[in-house]
C-alpha cells in the first residue's frame, strides 16, 4: 500500500495496527490541501476501539522488541534511513500537498529524519547501566536502564515528518513500543508515511502503530491512552494549552509525560554583529515554514544604532521570498495550515498597527497565503509582543534597544523557554549572554532554528520538558536496581 497516490489523486488511508492496514470501509474524514482545499485523502476516523487495539498490539510486541539485540534493531533503523532517502521526492510532494511545506522545509526535515534514524541505530549500544558500591559487605548492586513499555505519542502537523520520527523513534530506540496519534491536520505526513516506511524496512508487527482520527475526536483516543496500564508514558508535541489539559489527566493517571511545546524564541543582535549575517539568520529563523515551527524566531532585539540598517536589509531579503504554491520549488512561503491560523495572525497584526506599530512589510494575504510580516515600534501592550501566547505564523517583531541588559531581561520575560539566538562579532560576549538565558537551546551566531539530529532539543518553563538525541534515554527508560548478597543477612529483629 502506498498512501502517496499516483498522479497526486486523493487516496483512502487506514490505521496501521499490529502490522496491518485496517479499517478500510469504516468512517473517514477529509484531509485537505491548505492551499486550495483540494482533497488529499480520506483518512480513517478512528475511535476508542481502534486505540485499544493499537495499545494491545504494542503491549504484545513489547517483550520481543525490548529484548531484541542492538545489532538487529540497528539494521532496521539503518534500512528505514535508506528508505527515507530513496523516497525523498514523494515525501516532499506529500508534505507540500498536506501541510503547505516548501521544498526547502521538507528537504530540511527529510535530511534530519534520516540523520536521526542513523544516530538512533547506535543507541542500543549505549551503556545499559552501572555497577555501584554497597555498604553491605559481599553485596553487589547493579543499576540497569529498562524500557518503560508502551509509549503513546501525539505527533504535530507542522514539522510533521521530522517531529513524528522524533516522537516515536526515540522511545523505540530504547526498547519501547509505540502507538501514534497524528494530528488530524496532517495524518499522512505525521504518522502514516512512517508506518509505510517501517513496514517496508521490516519492523516487527505491533512495534509501531498508528491510529488516525477526525477533528474533535482526539480526546477519545487520549482517554484510551490514559486508561491503559500498558501505556507508561505520553509523548506530546503541541501547544501548552493542550498540554495543560493532558498534564492534569496524566497527574490523575500517574503517567509520565514528555512535553515538546511552543516558544517565543528571541534573537539578540548586538551592536558589533555582522548585519548581513544577522539578516540571513533571522530571515531563515523567522520565516521557515511560514512561521509555523515551535523554534521560529518571534522577536528581534537590535542595538539601536544598527536598527535602520538591519531593518532595511531584512525587508529586502524577506520581500524577495516567493510566496505561493509550495509544489513550486522556488516557493519559500506556502499557505498557513487553516483559516484559524490566518485569522490569528491577521488579528494580531491589526491590533499592533491600531496601537501605533509600524508595518515594515507584509500584513496582507490571499486565501491562506500570508505574506511574511515585519513590525517595528510595537507598543508593549500589543498581543503579538507580550510573549504570553506565540503567534504561529509569519510575523516578526523588531525592537531597538539602548541597554543590552534591558533587552536580555525583556527577552526572558515570557513564560516560554525553548530557543534563543545571539548574533555577535564577539563570541566570548555571546557565550556570556548565552549562559544567562533561561532556555533549553541557545545559539550564538546561528538562527533559533538550528536543529541537528544528534543535539538535544527541548524547552524549559512553559516550553515543556524532555530532550531529543540520546539524552532521551532519561525520558524513555527507567532505572532498575538489582542487588545480589553473598553473606547471610543481619537484621534488627
Ligand atoms: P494543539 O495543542 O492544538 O494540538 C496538538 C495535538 O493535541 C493534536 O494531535 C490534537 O489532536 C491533540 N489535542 C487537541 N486537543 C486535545 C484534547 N482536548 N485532548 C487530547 N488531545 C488533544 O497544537 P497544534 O496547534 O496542533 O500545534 C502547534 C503547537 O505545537 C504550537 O504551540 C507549537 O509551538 C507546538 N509545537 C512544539 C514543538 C516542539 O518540539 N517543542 C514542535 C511542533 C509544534
Amino acid at each position: 500500500m502506498s498512501i502517496i497516490a499516483p498522479a497526486e489523486t486523493a487516496t483512502e488511508t487506514s490505521h496501521f495496527i499490529d502490522g496491518c492496514w485496517t479499517a478500510r470501509g469504516g468512517p473517514t474524514f477529509a484531509v485537505r490541501n491548505p492551499l486550495d482545499d483540494s482533497l488529499v485523502a480520506e483518512a480513517a476516523a478512528g475511535g476508542r476501539a481502534d486505540a485499544e487495539a493499537a495499545v494491545a498490539a504494542a503491549a504484545a510486541a513489547f517483550p520481543a522488541w525490548a529484548a531484541m539485540p542492538p545489532g538487529e534493531r540497528q539494521r532496521l533503523f539503518l534500512k528505514a534511513a535508506d528508505i527515507v532517502d530513496a523516497r525523498e521526492d514523494e515525501i516532499v510532494r506529500l508534505m507540500a500537498r498536506e501541510g503547505g511545506s516548501s521544498r526547502a522545509f521538507a528537504a530540511f526535515q527529510i535530511r534530519l529524519s534520516a540523520a536521526m534514524l542513523r544516530q538512533a541505530a547506535g543507541w542500543g549500544y549505549l551503556p545499559a547501566g552501572d555497577v555501584l558500591r554497597s555498604d553491605v559487605a559481599g553485596r553487589t548492586a547493579t543499576v540497569t536502564r529498562k524500557p518503560l513499555g508502551v509509549v503513546a505519542g501525539f505527533t504535530p502537523w507542522n514539522g510533521a515528518f521530522y517531529l513524528a520520527w522524533r516522537t516515536f523513534l526515540l522511545p523505540m530506540a530504547f526498547g519501547n513500543t509505540t502507538v501514534i496519534k497524528p494530528s488530524e491536520e496532517a495524518p499522512l505526513s505525521a504518522g502514516l508515511i512512517h508506518a509505510e516506511i517501517l513496514e517496508q524496512a521490516g519492523f516487527p508487527a505491533g512495534s509501531f502503530n498508528v491510529v488516525t482520527h477526525a477533528p474533535g475526536a482526539a480526546a477519545e483516543i487520549a482517554d484510551v491512552f490514559f486508561a491503559s496500564p500498558a501505556v507508561r508514558c505520553i509523548d506530546f508535541t503541541g501547544s501548552d494549552r493542550t498540554a495543560r489539559i493532558l498534564g492534569e489527566r496524566a497527574g490523575r493517571a500517574l503517567k509520565r509525560m514528555v512535553l515538546e511545546l511552543g516558544g517565543f524564541n528571541p534573537v539578540l543582535v548586538l551592536d558589533e554583529a555582522d548585519i548581513e549575517e544577522a539578516v540571513k539568520a533571522v530571515t531563515f529563523g523567522a520565516f521557515l515554514h511560514q512561521g509555523q515551527v515551535c523554534m521560529n524566531s518571534r522577536k528581534v532585539y537590535i542595538a539601536r544604532d544598527r536598527h535602520d540598517e538591519f531593518v532595511a536589509g531584512l525587508r529586502a531579503r524577506v520581500e524577495a521570498l516567493k510566496v505561493g504554491d509550495p509544489t513550486d520549488p522556488e516557493v519559500i512561503i506556502g499557505p498557513l495550515i487553516n483559516d484559524r491560523a490566518v485569522a490569528q495572525i491577521d488579528e494580531r497584526v491589526r491590533d499592533a498597527v491600531d496601537r501605533g506599530a509600524t508595518l515594515v512589510t507584509g500584513g496582507t494575504h490571499e486565501g491562506r497565503l500570508y505574506r511574511p510580516t515585519i513590525l517595528t515600534h510595537v507598543p508593549p501592550e500589543a498581543i503579538c509582543t507580550t510573549g504570553c501566547d506565540e503567534t504561529f505564523g509569519p510575523l516578526l517583531v523588531i525592537e531597538a534597544f539602548d541597554d543590552v541588559e534591558t533587552a536580555i531581561a525583556d527577552a526572558q520575560s515570557t513564560p516560554y523557554g525553548l530557543s534563543a539566538a545571539i548574533m555577535t562579532g564577539d563570541r566570548g560576549r555571546g557565550l556570556d549572554i548565552a549562559e544567562r538565558f533561561d532556555a533549553g537551546i541557545v545559539h550564538v551566531n546561528a538562527p533559533t532554528m538550528a536543529s541537528e539530529a544528534a543535539l538535544p532539543v527541548g524547552g524549559v518553563k512553559d516550553s515543556g520538558w524532555g530532550r531529543s538525541g540520546h539524552y532521551a534515554i532519561e525520558d524513555f527508560t527507567e532505572v532498575r536496581l538489582t542487588t545480589v548478597s553473598r553473606d547471610p543477612g543481619r537484621y534488627p529483629f
